[in-house]
């Protein structure tokens, strides 16, 4: 080729390959030496990325190092063993290479056509997918780009259901007012469909749930009475297997018996907690998935598959394709008894190879290795929830059956106090776990997250990285309380007053 024009030379291509392939390994080898994340100003941020657009292209081995120097340490990683923030995303060693295999062959899986053995292989990982989440294998399903889309696209067929599939037609102009039911602790998805499918944020109804963050079937099958005496049409309850906050399960029977009586769509979304159940320790007490007409279970999340990887599964045969199949002729294709089309399951048309990455971890770890290694995230946080339980300085809060450990600091010098006080001691207790949050993610060491429930401002220790080891968590439990202890020690004197007079 001429020079200008042309890609690199597969020899480049190659080299280039080797160089990153050994770099990525040296960063896993001494990743615990580096911070999860490191505290950047925005703006210096910027002035190191900000750049004129490059006239002409430069070597790898620049562009490899700049990635190096100045974009990873700008980032959470998100993918160290010391990473419990949020849920984790992780991304295995066979998952990394798989999308690399994925971007070489770059195949769009929208119709059977235009890459048969993308859609058959989509086929072969949907039905694993549904056979590790316990969710009939004949059920429609479909790889999407995240849970919330799962969520948007099973209420979008929920409501096509509800209205005799008149408002894919109309629109929702004379349609009549519709209701989406979940819980108080539901991820806030729920809503975001809610406001993508023009049925509104108001019109979704937080059912509160019981002492245990699970839902109330009495009040639900109560909210779901009262709007039909009232002639609102229910479009879909949402019940949750692992909530965002604390990792409860709604009771899904319960759910699924008032959703069978009153005819109305169950969707279940367990994109955290729905692969647990292949655990041997869990296996008894997870709730049964296949109750919900649709499910959406997240592998980005707890099967090791880099992100972007969700399933969504429909057992309402044909729903989704009744709610989303549109063929201009420019995507028309001549039939067989086994091809299908995947763009006919959601919105999205050109579709990545999604499947490849699931197929090659799946096969990677064999159920066998996956439900060890997520044994051994439970195993770890019901250790880490054993210590702190014995401290006298934390409080283990909302214990989950995954490993989520939700935790409280409550230093004993701040335990005084009579009811008059409990108050401003629960203010300066959420102040202080605010701060501990802050100071353990700026120390780097480990990284998490928090939430708000009902005792207060609460740390979620979330485990699920596939190279987190006992030592990894011997170590967060020495920085928990290191940061913890020396958060306290920057108040003159312990204690609740002081921090009520400090904030007043
Ligand atoms: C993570 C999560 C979501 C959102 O998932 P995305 O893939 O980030 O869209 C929704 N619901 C629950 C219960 C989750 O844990």
């Amino acid at each position: 080729m001429p020079d200008g024009i042309g890609d690199w030379t597969p020899e480049v291509f190659e080299e280039s390959g080797r160089q990153l392939l050994a770099e990525i390994r040296e960063h896993f080898e001494g990743i615990r030496q580096k911070p999860v994340s490191a505290p950047i100003d925005p703006a210096d941020l910027m002035s190191l990325l900000d750049g004129a657009l490059p006239e002409n292209g430069e070597g790898f081995p620049g562009i490899l190092a700049d990635t190096w120097e100045k974009v990873v340490p700008g980032l959470v990683q998100w993918n160290h063993p010391s990473f419990h923030g949020y849920f984790p995303t992780c991304a295995s060693f066979p998952g990394v290479l798989a999308e690399t295999m994925t971007a070489a062959l770059n195949v769009n899986a929208m119709l059977w056509k235009t890459s048969p053995a993308a859609s058959a292989l989509e086929q072969v990982v949907i039905t694993w997918l549904a056979d590790l989440a316990g969710y009939p294998q004949s059920a429609d399903g479909v790889l999407v780009n995240g849970a919330s889309l799962a969520t948007l696209y099973a209420l979008a067929a929920a409501r096509e259901a509800a209205t005799s599939f008149d408002v894919r037609e109309h629109g929702l102009a004379g349609a009549p007012a519709l209701r989406i039911y979940t819980s108080d602790q539901a991820h806030s998805s729920v809503e975001k469909a809610a406001i993508t499918l023009g049925v509104g944020m108001a019109n979704v109804v937080r059912v509160p749930s019981d002492d245990g963050y699970r839902m109330r079937p009495d009040l639900l099958e109560e909210a779901i009475r009262r709007d039909r005496a009232a002639g609102v049409v229910p479009l879909a309850v949402v019940a949750t297997v692992g909530t965002t906050s604390v990792a409860a399960d709604d009771p899904l029977e319960g759910i699924a018996d008032i959703c069978r009586r009153h005819d109305v769509w169950l969707h279940v979304d367990a994109a955290y907690a729905g692969f647990y159940r292949i655990c041997p320790s869990l296996r008894d007490t997870v709730e049964d998935l296949s109750l919900g007409d649709s499910l959406v279970v997240n592998p980005q999340k707890t099967l090791y598959v880099p992100l972007e990887a969700t399933a969504l599964y429909c057992r309402r045969k044909g729903q989704l394709a009744a709610t989303f199949r549109l063929v201009p002729e420019y995507l028309t294709s001549v039939h067989h008894e086994k091809t299908f089309d995947y763009m006919d399951l959601s919105p999205q048309l050109g579709r990545s190879f999604r499947a490849l990455k699931l197929w090659w971890v799946i096969r990677a770890f064999g159920r066998v290795g996956l439900a060890s290694r997520l044994e051994h995230s439970v195993a770890l946080a019901d250790r880490l929830r054993e210590t702190a339980s014995v401290h006298p300085d934390w409080q283990v809060v909302a214990p989950s059956r995954y490993p989520l450990v939700c935790l409280r600091y409550e230093p004993r010098a701040w335990q005084s106090g009579t009811d008059a006080e409990s108050q401003t001691r629960r203010a300066a207790l959420d102040e202080l776990n605010a701060e501990i949050v802050a100071a353990i993610n700026a120390d780097g060491r480990a990284y998490v997250s928090h939430s708000v429930i009902r005792c207060g401002y609460v740390i979620r220790v979330s485990i699920g990285n596939i190279h987190t080891a006992d030592a990894d968590l011997g170590r967060l439990w020495g920085v928990l309380n290191e940061v913890a202890e020396g958060v306290v020690a920057r108040y003159p004197t312990s204690g609740v007053g002081q921090r009520a007079v400090r904030s007043a």
